[in-house]
C-alpha cells in the first residue's frame, strides 16, 4: 500500500432509488426479453436500450444535435477521462456534463476500471487503487473507489458506473480470482463513498469466462443494493459464443427486478441476440468506430462501401432506413467519398450507423412490448 489508508469496509445501510419512486419499471416481457423504462434525473429512458460511446464528451464524427434527431436518449462518457481533461473544475464551472455538453438527456459514465487494458494508460494496482499515466502531462495518477465516485458525482452523471478491477481476456485463474475479489471490495467502497441522491450507482461483475468465478463475481455484486447491475469485462476480445455463454450467466443471477448493462456490446445482430437472453442496456464504440472504416449497418447485415460493388451502386445505404444520410445520398456517392478520402465519408457512414442502431433498438422494444420479439429476431439469425 503505498500513501493511502484503506477506509474501514462497512457498507452503509444505502436506500435504493427505487425503494422510494420505482426508478426502473419493467413494462412488458417477451420470452427472456424484456421492456422497460429507467427513470434517471434527466428524464426517462426506454430498454432496451443501445448507448452510442462519448468518451471524451463527444461523440466521433456525430453531431450531438444529429443523435438526437436519431433519437439518442443516453450516452456514456468517461469520468476518468474527463476529470483529466478538461478536468473536474472546468465542467462543474459549466453546471456539470450536461451544461457544459448542452445535452439535457441521460448520461452514464464510466469510472475508469476499462482503462485498466490501456497500456497507454495503466501503471500498476495494487488493493488501494490504480496507477495510471495521464496522457496529457505524463504525470503519475492515482485512482481509487471513493475518487472514483467524487469525480462522477461532480460532474453530474446520471448513472455512476462502480469503479471494477477489469482483467484483460485470457488471464489466468488467479488474476480472474484477485480481479473479481478486488471488484467486489472496490463495489462497497463505492456504495459507502456514494453520496449524491440524484444519481443511481451501478455495480459491475467481472470474472472473465471462467464460469465458477463470473457466477460468484455476480452473486457478490447482486448482494449488494445498486441501482442497477452491469456485465463486465466482456466483448473484449473473446469468442462470441463464450461471451453469449458468460452474459447467461450474469443474467441469471442478477435481479429481475433491476436494470441490466451488458458493457462494450454494439454489432445489432449481438444486440438483438443479448436483448433475448435479457440484457436491458448496452454501449459500444462499434457503430462508429467501424464506420471511419467504411462499414455500414444494413437491414440485410453489414456491407462494406469501400467495396468496388459499390461504384454504380445508386441506393441508399439502406432502402428501410429514413436518416437524413439515406434520404440523401447514395452508396454511389458515400464509396466515392471513401475513394478519395473525404472525412464526410466518416461523418454520413458514422450519423447513418448511429441512426441504424436507435431504430433497431426501438423496434425491439416494439416487437416485445406487443409480444413479437420471436419473429423479430428471426430476422437477424
Ligand atoms: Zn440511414
Amino acid at each position: 500500500m503505498v500513501g493511502f489508508e484503506l477506509p474501514k469496509l462497512v457498507t452503509r445501510v444505502r436506500v435504493p432509488a427505487d425503494a422510494l419512486i420505482p426508478m426502473f419499471k419493467l413494462q412488458s416481457t417477451d420470452g427472456k426479453a424484456r421492456a422497460g423504462i429507467l427513470k434517471t434525473a434527466h428524464g426517462k429512458v426506454r430498454t432496451p436500450l443501445f448507448m452510442p460511446v462519448a468518451t471524451k464528451a463527444s461523440f466521433k464524427w456525430v453531431a450531438l444535435q444529429d443523435a438526437e434527431k436519431a433519437g439518442v436518449e443516453c450516452f456514456i462518457s468517461n469520468s476518468y477521462i474527463l476529470s483529466l481533461r478538461p478536468g473536474v473544475p472546468v465542467i462543474k464551472k459549466a453546471g456539470g456534463l450536461h451544461k457544459f455538453m448542452n445535452w439535457d438527456k441521460g448520461i452514464f459514465t464510466d469510472s475508469g476500471g476499462f482503462q485498466l487494458i490501456s497500456d497507454e494508460l495503466f501503471l500498476k494496482m495494487n488493493d488501494s487503487g490504480i496507477y495510471f499515466r495521464n496522457p496529457f502531462d505524463k504525470n503519475r495518477d492515482f485512482l481509487t473507489p471513493e475518487k472514483s465516485m467524487q469525480i462522477q458525482e461532480d460532474i453530474g452523471a446520471d448513472v455512476a458506473m462502480a469503479l471494477d478491477d477489469m482483467p484483460r481476456y485470457g488471464s489466468n485463474a488467479k488474476r480472474l480470482e484477485e480481479s473479481a475479489a478486488r471488484t467486489f471490495e472496490w463495489a462497497k467502497r463505492c456504495l459507502d463513498s456514494h453520496n449524491s441522491k440524484k444519481q443511481l450507482l451501478f455495480g459491475i461483475a467481472q470474472g472473465g469466462t471462467n464460469k465458477k468465478r463470473r457466477k460468484k463475481s455476480a452473486e457478490q455484486i447482486s448482494s449488494l443494493p445498486f441501482d442497477g447491475f452491469a456485465l463486465g469485462g466482456l466483448a473484449v476480445g473473446e469468442p462470441k459464443k463464450k461471451m453469449m455463454e458468460m452474459a447467461k450467466i450474469n443474467l441469471s443471477i442478477f435481479p429481475g427486478k433491476s436494470p441490466r448493462y451488458l458493457m462494450g456490446l454494439g454489432s445489432p445482430k449481438e444486440l438483438i441476440e443479448a436483448i433475448s437472453f435479457g440484457a436491458d442496456i448496452f454501449d459500444s464504440c462499434f457503430p462508429t468506430r467501424t464506420a471511419r472504416h467504411g462499414l455500414a449497418f444494413t437491414c440485410k447485415g453489414n456491407i462494406d462501401i469501400s467495396k468496388g460493388k459499390f461504384k454504380l451502386d445508386l441506393k441508399p445505404l439502406d432502402e428501410k432506413c429514413g436518416c437524413p444520410v439515406c434520404k440523401s445520398h447514395s452508396r454511389s456517392y458515400i464509396h466515392h467519398l471513401f475513394k478519395v478520402k473525404e472525412e464526410n465519408g466518416k461523418l454520413l457512414l458514422s450519423t447513418h450507423n448511429i441512426y441504424f442502431i436507435t431504430k433497431l433498438m426501438q423496434d425491439a422494444r416494439k416487437a416485445i412490448l406487443d409480444g413479437k420479439f420471436i419473429t423479430f429476431k428471426k430476422k437477424f439469425t
